[in-house]
């Protein structure tokens, strides 16, 4: 087993397994940014090193002082968290090449799924569905207009190394996509440091559902089921439920097949997610969504009849993994490590159970009013919610500086409960516990959402919250008692 762990993350993440560590007997080295001094999670290890300023790039992403503050500390293994350099396989070689156990796939293996062009022809010789789209990478507006025709618009234009819904441009014609291809490729360049992007059919007002893998080093490969992850704004989640509630149980193992085929197909080892996106209609969608997909439908065919796709693997823990912990009991962070430490897995398929429902809701410091333009700023009163179900992971209190150097989610207020509706009523008694002043956050934006008739019929879409958004923040003052009745 592991001894001694680096945590090279900060914040609610960072905490996150910093805990899980301190259960393990596990000693751990913090490290922190200037911006990050006295933080929460820096008192949770065992000891904390200053890496370098308040900019990512001078600490957090900032390989050399990371792995010279692991070797020198006497670290055996280095937890990367998400988001930072969690997938760049060039970090974890350079970990690996140090002598230290980077904890998640193999260099190789992060390499490979990184780039979603690859993967996607991996998945493809694999036989798992992959939505219809380019083969390869696509050089020049005018090869991605040849495409474009041969795939049916409306496309979306991807970022072969795109994460966070970044590098991402919608197509509804041919008029629109010389700009189109140029906007992504210069976002892709500026965000990822790489111009080259790929193109696929835009699936309308599809469900995100996605399958949590652990596989180790053994050849145990299996899965703690699905999340539905479809409330999302520009391509990135706000709020996670699991299970899945609108899937059919044979649709569900149809997809769970396919995740274990894409996991052992890349020879992936460690936590990971396999992303699917699923036809609306397929998966109880709302009524935009079905009625889109309908009209899809009469324009051409489907390009397969499976009903779901391929989009992405993303190899590392993901923010929403506790919801999926709620549900099945296992601590996927311990198991990571325990993985990472060549130790076999102690369940087999057969054990993992799902019980009830969890949902997570994303506090984040951003204003829902203003585009979710986040919004630093200092929390003046803070009061968070526990009780019978209830988790929270965060490391703010009052007097914390949410500053602009890092991502804006500041908290994840997570329920379970034996149903969707028993978890619904949870999180509205969770978030009308919640209070934040100081700075504008999602708290807000989550309650109502608690209330919407489609949500709590789960006929929702990754259009729903673009669609609602008006209308849900509009919603605050008209709230009567007798809305928000379950179905
Ligand atoms: P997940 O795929 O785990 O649900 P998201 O899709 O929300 O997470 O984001 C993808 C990854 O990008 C996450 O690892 C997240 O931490 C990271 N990320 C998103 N925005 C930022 C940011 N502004 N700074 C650093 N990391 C970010
Ligand atoms: P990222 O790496 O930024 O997470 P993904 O490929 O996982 O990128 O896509 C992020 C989100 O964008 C998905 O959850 C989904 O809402 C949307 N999306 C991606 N590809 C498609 C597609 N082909 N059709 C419709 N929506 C898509
Ligand atoms: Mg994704």
């Amino acid at each position: 087993m592991l001894k001694r762990i680096l945590v090279a993350n900060r914040g609610e993440i960072a905490a996150r397994i910093l805990r899980a560590c301190r259960e393990m007997n596990i000693e751990t080295v913090a490290i922190f940014s200037e911006a990050d001094r006295g933080s929460l999670f820096t008192t949770l290890a065992t000891r904390a090193v200053c890496v370098g300023g308040a900019r990512s790039s001078e600490s957090y992403l900032n390989q050399d002082a990371v792995i010279t503050a692991a070797l020198g500390t006497g670290c055996d293994g280095l937890h990367p968290g998400f988001g930072f350099l969690s997938e760049n396989a060039g970090f974890a070689a350079r970990v690996r090449d140090a002598g230290l156990t980077f904890i998640g796939p193999k260099p190789e293996v992060i390499a490979l799924l990184g780039n979603k062009d690859a993967a996607r022809a991996l998945m493809r010789k694999a036989g798992v569905p992959v939505v219809p789209g380019s083969d390869g990478l696509v050089a020049s507006a005018e090869q991605a207009a040849r495409w474009a025709e041969r795939i049916g618009y409306p496309v979306l234009v991807k970022a072969a190394n795109g994460g966070g819904g970044r590098g991402m441009r919608r197509v509804d014609g041919a008029e629109d996509l010389a700009r189109a291809f140029d906007e992504a490729s210069a976002e892709a360049l500026a965000c990822f440091g790489d111009g080259s992007v790929y193109l696929e059919r835009l699936i309308e007002s599809p469900r995100h559902i996605e399958f949590q893998i652990l596989a180790d080093t053994h050849g145990t490969c299996l899965h703690l089921g699905e999340r539905d992850c479809s409330v999302q704004r520009n391509h990135q989640k706000l709020l996670e439920e699991a299970p899945a509630a609108a899937l059919s149980s044979e649709l569900r193992g149809r997809m769970a097949q396919a995740a274990l085929n894409a996991a052992r197909s890349a020879g992936y080892t460690n936590a990971g997610t396999v992303e699917f996106i699923v036809d609306a209609g397929r998966a109880g969608a709302g009524a935009a969504g079905a009625a889109a997909a309908a009209g899809a439908a009469d324009r051409k065919p489907a390009a397969t009849d499976d009903g779901f796709y391929f989009i992405e693997m993303n190899t590392r823990i993901q923010v929403e993994h506790p919801v999926t912990e709620m549900v099945t009991g296992v601590n996927i962070v311990r198991e990571q490590i325990r993985i990472a430490s060549g130790l076999p897995l102690q369940l087999a398929q057969e054990d993992v159970h799902i019980q009830g429902h969890a949902i997570e809701c994303r506090i984040n410091a951003e204003d829902p009013e203003e585009d979710f333009r986040p919004c630093p700023g200092t929390i003046g009163h803070l009061h968070l919610p526990n009780g019978f179900g209830v988790r929270v992971d965060t490391v703010i209190h009052p007097g914390y500086e949410v500053g602009p150097f890092y991502d804006s989610m500041i908290a994840k207020v997570i329920v379970h409960g034996r149903t969707r509706n028993e978890a619904i009523l949870r999180m509205r008694r969770a978030l009308e516990e919640t209070l934040v002043t100081g700075i504008p956050t999602t708290i807000g934006m989550h309650y109502l959402l608690m209330y919407d008739p489609d949500f709590l019929n789960n006929h929702i879409d990754t259009g729903f919250i673009e669609r609602k958004l008006s209308a849900l923040l509009g919603g605050v003052r008209g709230l009567t008692p007798d809305q928000g009745a379950l179905p």
